[in-house]
């Protein structure tokens, strides 16, 4: 039976309070949470190797070009990454890990992990991402208008998503995706024993 943590998705659109809902999910059922590393600056209050490890663009393009990445993507004005190393450890050690990540990074982790659960998190209406947006008061409005484009963009990609989950109220969001991701995993995990019982079966006729 194969004892690999699984791997878990979770996107959204710019201000939908998806990274609040990874937060919940970590602090409450432990998960465990891939950092990722971005060429963005920090914003008041984020730290390095906390929210991202903080990189300039040489330093990015050096970790993209000794493959230190499962995949990266550029986003608005900036590079995102997902370190390699650490997903892979974790999961061989059983660890489920969550990857807080866009769309075209989402799409890359299913072409290269089929088993990946993709979950995505959005907020109820396009009026209230562009209010919690400006509302958090971290970004110019030209930054908010990017992200709003890019978000019109993203919305093409969102049937690829195996759950669309709307974060109207955070602590239902948070129950929701954890019950998701229990009940794939086990779903996955049941499945996977049958396989290899049915294999082993077959192949002693
Ligand atoms: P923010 O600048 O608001 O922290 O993140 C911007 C976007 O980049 C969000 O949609 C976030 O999920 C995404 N993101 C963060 N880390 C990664 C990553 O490692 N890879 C990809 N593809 N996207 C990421």
């Amino acid at each position: 039976m194969n004892k690999d943590g699984f791997l878990i998705v979770v996107s959204g659109f710019s201000g939908a309070g998806k990274g609040t809902v990874v937060k919940r999910l970590v602090e409450e059922y432990g998960y465990s949470l891939s950092i990722s590393a971005t060429t963005r600056a920090p914003r008041d209050g984020e730290e390095d190797g906390r929210e991202y490890y903080f990189k300039t663009v040489a330093e990015f393009q050096n970790l993209i070009d000794y493959n230190g990445f499962i995949e990266w993507a550029q986003y608005v004005d900036n590079y995102y990454g997902t370190p390699r190393k650490f997903v892979e450890n974790e999961m061989k050690a059983g660890k489920d890990v969550i990857l807080e990540i866009e769309v075209q990074g989402a799409m890359n982790v299913r072409k290269q992990y089929p088993n990946a659960l993709l979950i995505f998190v959005t907020a109820p209406d396009a009026a209230s991402l562009k209010s919690r947006l400006a509302g958090r008061g971290t970004e110019t409005d030209e930054v908010i208008n990017k992200r709003m484009k890019r978000a019109a963009q993203e919305s093409d990609d969102i049937d690829a998503y195996d759950y669309i989950v709307i974060n109207d109220d955070l602590e239902e969001c948070v129950k929701t995706v954890h019950s998701i991701i229990v009940s794939n995993k086990s779903l996955r995990e049941n499945n996977l024993e049958f396989i290899d019982k049915i294999k082993s079966e077959l192949k002693g006729l």
